[in-house]
């Protein structure tokens, strides 16, 4: 690919001791905090990514949430009106968005009864121009984990890269691929700091894969991708690990409350195991209650429409008081 990334006149000069005057941007010279561009690179939150899931910095790639990094994906690896890539339903609404959007083929192989991949059908489904393959795990909005043994059959004989969302792996009981990262060279995991870190407002999304891989990425990322307020708040959050670490044990404390609640409501037919930060049941009507739940205040999601989601809702594990008010007024119900 004959591309250059975009290089700003401020990085040829960062190692410099001396306090610069720059005068090179055509910035507003008054300080305010954010008067000057922001780091296209974005060190400072990479080094501590970096840091903390002992990986190096060229494997991160740092997105306007997942959806930029998983868009960049596409147009990276993928030539329009010829390529093809596999989703699994019922899964994350954006891989096929995405797929629409750059042109892609979306071929769409439905997860087995009890939500796993069906290895088979994937692996015959893909032919030479299939380029990507989308794994949620925990998989939005079915809840459940891919089996490890299914993950590496497909990391081993999918012939394109196997992408590997791990938006809510902080509230699995799985751990996360990352540790498998440098023995898979076709391994591209995303995160966010949008669910478990509560930083869904600043849109910072991870990609973390091979420096073959980031190097491409990084290329055709628009350079200042990720302003500075973003990057400052990150790197707070992350640094403060402990907030974070209580907030998760408090939500799958919440989770294991609910999930027990929830089959004491007479008209929840299933409460289906989560490995997330939600919930999925099937109700024996979903439009009906949701549409009650509505008129009470609470909000959920109707996944009813989704594949093998028939009358299941998605519900979001809240704060303790408002967990009691949903299970309180499911009850009235
Ligand atoms: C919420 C979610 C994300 C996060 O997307 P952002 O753009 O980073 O906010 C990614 N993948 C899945 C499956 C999700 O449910």
């Amino acid at each position: 690919m004959k591309m250059e990334a975009y290089s700003s006149a401020r990085d040829e000069f960062k190692d410099f001791d001396r306090k610069m005057v720059f005068l090179d941007a055509n910035e507003s010279p008054f300080e305010n905090g954010v008067n000057r561009y922001p780091d296209p690179k974005q060190q400072a939150v990479k080094a501590l990514l970096a840091k903390q899931n002992s990986v190096n910095p060229n494997q991160i790639l740092l997105g306007n949430g997942s959806d930029e990094v998983l868009d960049l994906l596409f147009r990276a690896f993928c030539e329009p009106n010829r390529d093809n890539v596999i989703t699994l339903p019922p899964t994350y609404g954006m891989y096929g968005v995405l797929a629409n959007l750059n042109a892609v083929e979306n071929r769409e192989i439905l997860l087995t009864a009890d939500f796993q991949p069906n290895t088979e059908l994937i692996l015959e489904n893909a032919d030479a121009n299939t380029r990507m393959l989308f794994l949620c795990s925990p998989n939005n909005p079915t809840a459940n984990s891919f089996s490890k043994e299914t993950v590496v059959t497909l990391i081993h004989n999918f012939n394109g890269l196997v992408v590997l969302d791990e938006a809510y792996i902080d509230f699995s009981e799985n751990e996360s691929w990352l540790s498998e990262l440098n023995a898979y060279p076709n391994l591209v995991i995303t995160q966010t700091l949008s669910k478990a870190y509560g930083l869904a407002g600043i849109r910072m999304g991870i990609l973390y894969a091979s420096p073959k891989i980031t190097a491409v990425l990084n290329k055709i990322k628009p350079p200042y991708n990720l302003n500075h307020l973003s990057q400052q708040k990150a790197l707070e959050v992350l640094t403060d690990r402990e907030i974070t670490g209580n907030r998760i044990t408090l939500i799958k404390a919440e989770k294991s409350r609910l999930l027990k609640q929830l089959l004491e409501v007479n008209f929840i037919d299933k409460v289906y195991p989560s490995d997330a930060n939600f919930i999925l049941i099937k109700v024996d009507n979903a439009d009906k209650r949701y549409n009650q739940l509505l008129e009470k205040g609470i909000v959920v999601r109707n996944r009813s429409n989704q594949a093998l989601c028939n009358n299941c809702l998605r519900i979001s594990i809240g704060t303790p008081e408002e967990n009691e008010l949903l299970i309180n007024t499911l009850k009235t119900l």
